[in-house]
């Protein structure tokens, strides 16, 4: 068997037609022509995208005993963007090609109009990427709404509630996932720069002195996240901001990047916020947002270290490092090498014939291991097709019931990766994937 990861430059146009013929990803609106820059999730997508999100959930909220979650509103008043800076600073520099009038922001495109390569360029606007909304039905100046850029600012202004409800103390952190919308300049590149995405965020809150050491603990712990999901280490690197470039909020920015089918980009931001966004909120709502140690007897506004990552973009990291095209037996093939924590589906029962005494003991399988594994089924076409058809969706384990089965109660399970079959009987089958997934 020949692999070769296909860092080709058709990647992404690879990927981009396979997340739509297979369910993954659609295009919004599609039947009305299209929305630019929005994306809905299909059968196979909302499986991806949940275990994406889950495995964060389980690695920064329930494998540790100092970060609880939250789930905060998407609407919030303008209070809030006037205190955290985004109403003033939430921008990116517009400017319009002076030959064929397309816009751009000005920091992506390297002095040259993508669209018609001219030069010449109006003076850089300030466009602020909010979304403006009306909560109500009156119109006018109380009733204006935003729909949030980002999640931390939730978990912010939570942070006495949490604090007085679950008893914990510096350093501990408050973990949020959800979707966060910006009115982009120019959305591009499939899911990876688009109007409305999920972010998956977590504000760790720590005393001024400790701050950078947990800086640095949550870089590392951060990148150790996507290889341990399967990204292999030189699909990654890391990048540390100059101090010019930093946001308005941060002491130290260092994004994971990944080796995008367009070169290094952004995969998640860890920065150290300092102490800004609790005392902006506390300045300004007159609510004390501070820590008593009752150890030291001091008060003091914890420091606030931020891992802050795209869910979409990670799901759509995770797509382009696991495609592949392999050559087996002389045949070629698509395969997906999700981690079987992120497939869509773990596992695809198969009866090798529509007959019904092999769907009867089809059936059984599939509901032995339901309960367990988010699994397929699928009766058409014939077995060589449907292993190829689970390859190109990741599936990382096929279970196929023949006309044996029916005299000696086993089953064929395929492994994707190396196409290796065995025979397992239907009473270890159970444990037996638990053990090939690693589950106890
Ligand atoms: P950029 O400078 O590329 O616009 P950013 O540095 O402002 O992005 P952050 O505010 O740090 O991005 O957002 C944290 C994470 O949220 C990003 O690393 C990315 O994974 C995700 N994200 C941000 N904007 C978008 C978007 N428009 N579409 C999809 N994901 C996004």
């Amino acid at each position: 068997m020949t692999s070769t990861p296909a860092t080709t430059p058709d990647l992404l146009e690879k990927v981009t037609n396979l997340a739509k013929r297979r369910g993954f990803i659609f295009p919004s609106a599609e039947i009305y022509g299209g929305f630019r820059s929005t994306y809905d999730y299909g059968p196979l997508g909302v499986n991806m995208l949940g275990n994406v999100k889950r495995a964060w959930w389980r690695s920064m909220v329930q494998m540790r005993s100092d970060i609880v979650g939250l789930d905060a509103a998407i609407l919030g008043p303008p209070a809030i963007w006037a205190a955290s800076g985004h109403l003033e600073t939430f921008t990116d520099p517009l400017v319009d090609c002076k030959k064929c009038k397309e816009r751009w922001r000005e920091d992506k495109i390297d002095g040259v109009c993508p669209n018609c390569g001219s030069t010449k360029f109006t003076e850089p606007r300030a466009f602020n990427l909010m979304f403006k909304t009306q909560a109500g039905p009156v119109e006018g100046e109380g009733a204006t709404a935003y729909l949030r850029p980002e999640t931390a600012q939730g978990i912010f202004t939570n942070f006495a509630n949490v604090l007085a409800t679950v008893r914990k103390k510096p350093p501990f952190g408050i973990a949020q996932i959800g979707k966060s919308f910006r009115n982009e300049i120019t959305p591009q590149n499939f899911v990876f720069r688009t109007r409305e995405f999920e972010q998956m965020e977590m504000e760790y809150f720590v005393a001024p002195a400790d701050a950078d050491q947990w800086y640095r603990y949550w870089i590392a712990t951060r990148l150790a996240w996507y290889l341990d999901l399967g990204i292999p280490e030189e699909q990654l690197r890391l990048h540390e901001h100059a101090q010019e470039d930093l946001s308005h909020y941060s002491r130290g920015t260092t994004d994971v990047e990944f080796a995008f089918p367009w070169g290094w980009d952004e995969l998640e931001g860890v920065a150290n916020r300092g102490d800004y966004d609790l005392t902006q909120h506390a300045n300004a709502s007159g609510v004390a947002l501070d820590y008593f140690d009752q150890t030291t007897k001091e008060r003091y506004t914890p420091f606030v270290i931020e891992p802050a990552a795209g869910a979409t973009r990670a799901m759509m990291a995770f797509l382009l490092a696991a495609y592949h095209e392999d050559v087996v037996e002389g045949e070629s093939r698509t395969v997906l090498r999700l981690d079987w924590r992120l497939a869509p589906y773990q596992v695809a029962v198969l009866p090798l014939s529509k007959k019904s005494e092999l769907e009867d003991v089809s059936r059984e399988v599939l509901e032995l291991l339901q309960p367990h594994f988010m699994c397929d089924y699928d009766v058409t076409q014939s077995i060589g097709r449907r292993y190829r058809r689970q390859d190109e969706v990741g599936t990382p384990y096929c279970v196929t019931v023949d006309f044996a089965t029916l005299e000696d109660r086993a089953v064929t399970v395929r492994d994707r990766d190396t196409t290796a079959q065995v025979r397992v009987p239907i009473g270890e089958l159970l444990a037996s994937l638990r053990e090939r997934t690693g589950q106890s």
